[in-house]
């Protein structure tokens, strides 16, 4: 059909022929995600004529459904669509040559609307998109080619998304390993909250892996049932289950200076401690998954159940209950609206509002017409891949940082972030018109972005204007056996108490004790504020590689797999640098660990979240922002490309 294949994923066949009729191909584009589509065409085609000013996004609407394009726009954009289409059909769906550099630059400046420089974002989007079949981030070393008769292993720990994904690539890379798991299946965060509309809240297009991409996938934004699938088939696909211990709980990591090796304590299910030789260590633990209870005095005295949303407790039949949740954060807004209809009352504890992104999609289906193009148009939907990928990151991120120019205010930090919180309080105002007591209590009072947006698409409303429901802002002062005492001294009795009060999210690798050299014990020596260099590595522990590490947070909803993706590249890179020079060890050093630290610290403070007050999990016990990176995406991907050795000092 195609001189090159257009998939490079293990998800998806290849590209179908078009053989629908032109009225079939009008009734699918109508269901377009329009601002992609003339890229993914100009890309085909090779015709950047496609590329009229007049249907180039508006780069500060980008965020609006359809990129803030007109009515007009859109059809015009669709009626050139349907004849390039129609084209493509009858020329028996032959792609052009792939573009120029130069050309692929000039489709990428279109996609975003203009106005930023993409020259350095060309090798990213190649590598992120994998359109043409290349997966541009695997290993470009075999242990076999550079190493063959050194004996090296490495422990992962974890087999969630960062730790499947570095599995994948060392078994690229044909590097042995083992990943320790405490869960009895792979998944991680999406293996373990299972709470009632639980789902991804950045688009799925984006939120997959770059070399396993689905252009399938059922939802926008796909529910927990559906990821957890995703990531038991990359471990099926990628054949990694042979490689993990399920049910073994790593203890404690111990670096020996003589043997320049980890000795890893792991507990398996059965009671039985092993410690296993490792040459490296690879922490994928997550940063979310250690629930956090409040710190509320008498919570233990309650005597109904209680449970934390990442330990749903599903035997507990919440009908015609009185239940209570603490909470009103990125999971407690998920899983309210479900439960609201069903149980007998619910008191909402709210401590501080979050913003809301509107997002009609949120709990749709991807539309039968836009599922056909994704399978039909070549390119089409990585390059929808890449306008989430833009829209949702570096695209937005002058929104939320501080303007030096802008004349202090609680609640905005500069121009482009007064302008968000103009239009997010209108999503709110218009929401609450009918109920100005709620408008009142729901409305933020810090600036977007200091505090994860979270997104909706009118359930949270719905659920709090319910009868059954009631919001209440007031402090909690205590819980008692029978429920919760607000600080205005009433008793609030419930059956049930969930708490969705979120993740020991600063307490990085705990609870294991990671001892580096000279005995220096991982978490005496971070003080409760953790820090990596690019969140990866830590001085005086060699070998030791973290992933979804300090500093690797994203706040306006990038994606996390994003990261993860560069992490485990860079951590490849570090092993490739020791095995072909012949050393044992690589230990970050000191000054150049701190410097990079200090950069971060001063963006952060230029951030949102760092120049607001408000509380935030992005913020440790000590006030610093020990969980956001502050830089474009494109940064972390160009520092994290590989290892500059003279960063380390490198042990033979
Ligand atoms: P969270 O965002 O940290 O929310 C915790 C909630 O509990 C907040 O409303 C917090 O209030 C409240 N809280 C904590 N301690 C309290 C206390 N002592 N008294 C009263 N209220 C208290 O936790 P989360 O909702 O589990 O989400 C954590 C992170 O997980 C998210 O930010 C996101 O990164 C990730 N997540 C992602 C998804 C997704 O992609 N779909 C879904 C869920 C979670 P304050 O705001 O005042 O602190």
């Amino acid at each position: 059909m195609r001189e090159s294949p257009f998939t490079s994923s293990p998800f998806v066949g290849e590209v179908e022929p078009i053989v629908e009729s032109d009225a079939e191909i009008r009734a699918a584009l109508a269901e377009a995600e329009v601002p992609p589509l003339l890229p993914a065409l100009a890309y085909l085609t090779g015709d950047l004529s496609l590329l009229r000013e007049g249907l180039r996004p508006d780069p500060l609407l980008l965020g609006m459904p359809q990129g803030g394009l007109t009515e007009d726009q859109l059809d015009e954009a669709r009626a050139l669509a349907l004849e390039v289409l129609i084209r493509f059909r009858d020329g028996g769906c032959r792609a052009a040559t792939t573009p120029s550099d130069a050309d692929i630059l000039k489709i990428m400046e279109f996609a975003v609307g203009g106005g930023s420089d993409m020259a350095p974002y060309l090798p990213l989007l190649e590598e992120e998109l994998a359109v043409r079949g290349e997966d541009r981030r695997a290993p470009s070393w075999r242990k076999a080619d550079v190493a063959p008769d050194v004996d090296f292993e490495v422990v992962i720990i974890g087999a969630g998304m960062s730790g499947l994904l570095a599995a994948h690539r060392l078994k690229q890379a044909g590097v042995r390993f083992v990943i320790y798991e405490k869960n009895d299946d792979v998944g991680g965060t999406w293996l373990e909250n299972s709470y009632p509309g639980c789902r991804v809240d950045n688009p799925n297009h984006n939120y997959s892996y770059s070399f396993a991409q689905r252009h399938d996938w059922p939802l926008h934004f796909s529910t927990q049932n559906v990821l957890l699938d995703y990531f038991r088939r990359c471990a099926d696909t990628f054949d990694l289950r042979e490689h993990i211990r399920f049910e073994s709980v790593v203890r404690s990591a111990t670096w020996s200076e003589v043997d320049r090796r980890w000795t890893v304590q792991v507990q398996h299910a059965d009671g039985r401690d092993e410690a296993i030789e490792a040459n490296a260590v690879v922490s994928a633990v997550g940063q979310l998954n250690r629930p956090l209870f409040p710190d509320i005095e008498g919570r233990e005295s309650f005597e109904g159940p209680s449970f934390h949303s990442a330990r749903w407790d599903h035997t507990i039949d919440l009908r015609d209950k009185r239940v209570a949740v603490i909470g009103t954060g990125a999971s407690a807004v998920q899983f309210i609206p479900e439960i609201a209809p069903n149980v007998g009352e619910l008191l909402v504890f709210q401590r501080t509002p979050p913003w809301f992104g509107p997002t009609d999609n949120y709990h749709a289906a991807v539309e039968p017409g836009l599922r056909w193009l994704y399978a039909h148009v070549p390119s089409y939907s990585e390059w929808n891949r890449f306008y989430i990928f833009w829209k949702m990151g570096d695209g937005v991120l002058a929104g939320v940082r501080v303007d030096p120019d802008w004349e202090p205010k609680d609640h905005a930090v500069g121009l482009f972030n007064d302008m968000l919180r103009q239009l997010l309080t209108a999503y709110l105002d218009a929401e609450f018109a009918d109920r100005p007591d709620l408008r009142e209590k729901v409305l933020p009072t810090y600036p977007p972005g200091a505090k994860r947006l979270l997104r909706d698409n009118g359930v949270w409303a719905d659920a709090l204007k319910r009868e059954n429901v009631e919001l209440i802002t007031d402090a909690i002062r205590e819980i008692t056996p029978t429920g919760v005492v607000t600080a205005d001294g009433v008793a609030h009795d419930v059956d049930v108490i969930i708490y969705g009060t979120g993740f020991q999210a600063s307490k990085f690798l705990t609870p294991m004790t990671v001892t580096g050299r000279d005995g220096v014990d991982l978490h005496e020596h971070w003080k409760g504020d953790a820090r990596a260099y690019l969140g990866v590595t830590v001085p005086g522990f060699p070998n030791l590689f973290c992933l979804y590490g300090p500093n690797t947070n994203i706040v306006i909803n990038g994606s996390i797999v994003y990261f993860s993706e560069c992490g485990v590249r860079y951590v490849l890179g570090c092993l490739g640098l020791l095995l072909a020079g012949g050393h044992r060890a690589l230990d970050v050093r000191k000054d150049v660990h701190d410097e990079f630290n200090q950069r971060v610290d001063a963006e952060n403070a230029l951030m949102a979240w760092g120049r607001s007050d408000v509380n935030s999990w992005y913020k440790n016990e000590h006030g610093h922002v020990a969980q956001n990176w502050p830089f474009t995406l494109l940064e972390y991907w160009q520092r994290t490309l590989a290892p500059d050795p003279d960063d380390y000092q490198l042990i033979d």
